[in-house]
């Protein structure tokens, strides 16, 4: 058989193939695509299908194997399952240095792989990180963790910035009303600190019910913007090194801690930071929640690089308490789906 006969052989097969995925029918599909390897294009779009067929079948070691083979064979595997209009379209893949977690960030336990995914493809990624992400499961205190980060994390966070922050979302400061009012409720004072302010919607939001607030964000573009904006202090710093000469009633930490490489630390930071009675406002997303039970690997945020916890919310109940917190209320978000909101209170 010619090189241009077998092409279109490997063409007819992979057609086939992609038919039988849509149907569902992965066991057919991933036979068709094993057969698959020898082409470049053709070869590493099979590599890719089937790392996701594996990762369903909860495979995660050979998973991984295909997904990393999948970009070994093309580096530009993301012209081929993505369009043209994708910030990750023109991604070429080549492995930064990465620093490898093997144990859990909350209890030390000693992680399993759980699941695999190619995360280039989700519309936020940024270079830096290994497009291919493990995730590992901790049995002992039932906490999420990615098995690996860029060794030069912070250096990457501060020089990118994403397009969801750089102007406020104005349709979400009424998503926010009842989570900031309940706040106002539940402290004794006025003094509100956010930890990564991002655009500004949650400070923009607390300022209009009179909060006396503060915000710190690891980017400094982000930090400037919302200064300027707000006409409020905004720090510039790493939550772990922010050392203010006072003590605050409210702590907000919305989408922060599953970015942490140490969360118990941010944590404990954040309530170190509290006057007694103070409030802890945290928003995160829950492994356990309703909608990631029922979307399982369609569920978006296996796909976020920068996320390197993934929490649930007897893990996070389970740390709070031992830091002297009390949990007083849980609440499922009105702006991201499967992200959980607890707030606690300093015993
Ligand atoms: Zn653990």
């Amino acid at each position: 058989m010619g090189a241009a006969a077998s092409l279109a052989n490997s063409v007819d097969i992979l057609n086939r193939a992609e038919k039988l995925l849509s149907q569902s029918q992965e066991d057919q599909a991933f036979e068709l695509y094993t057969q698959l390897q020898g082409e470049t294009q053709i070869g590493s779009l099979a590599y890719y299908r089937m790392g996701e067929i594996l990762n369903r079948r909860q495979d995660p070691a050979n998973s991984f194997k295909n997904h990393r083979k999948a970009f070994e064979v093309n580096p530009h595997l993301t012209r081929c399952i993505r369009q043209a209009d994708h910030p990750s379209y023109d991604y070429e893949y080549r492995v930064a240095e990465q620093t490898r977690v093997t144990s859990c960030p909350l209890c030390g336990g000693k992680g399993r792989q759980h699941s695999c995914y190619n995360i280039v493809t989700y519309e936020h990624f940024t270079v830096g990180f290994d497009p291919i992400r493990l995730w590992m499961h901790c049995d002992s205190c039932n906490h999420i963790f990615a098995a690996s980060r860029p060794a030069d994390l912070g250096a990457i966070l501060r020089k990118s910035a994403h397009d969801s922050c750089l102007a406020p979302n104005i349709p979400r400061f009424p998503l926010l009303t009842d989570i900031v009012s309940g706040l106002k409720r539940a402290a004794f004072g006025d003094r509100f600190l956010e930890v990564g302010v991002g655009a500004g919607e949650m400070i923009a939001v607390a300022k209009e019910m009179l909060f006396d607030v503060t915000g710190i964000d690891i980017r400094p573009s982000y930090a400037e913007a919302v200064s300027n904006m707000l006409n409020v202090p905004v720090h510039a710093v790493d939550f772990i090194d922010f050392a203010p000469n006072q003590a605050y009633d409210v702590i907000c930490m919305g989408d922060v801690i599953e970015h942490t490489i140490d969360p118990v630390a941010a944590l404990s930071k954040a309530v170190s930071l509290l006057d007694s009675g103070g409030v802890l406002w945290i928003s995160t997303p829950n492994f356990e929640s309703a909608f990631s039970m029922v979307t399982k690997d369609k569920d978006p945020m296996w796909m976020v690089c920068e996320h390197l916890n993934y929490f649930c919310f007897r893990s996070l109940k389970g740390i709070l308490e031992r830091l002297g917190m009390d949990v007083v209320d849980y609440a499922l978000s009105k702006q991201y789906n499967g992200c959980m909101e607890v707030t606690s209170v300093k015993r």
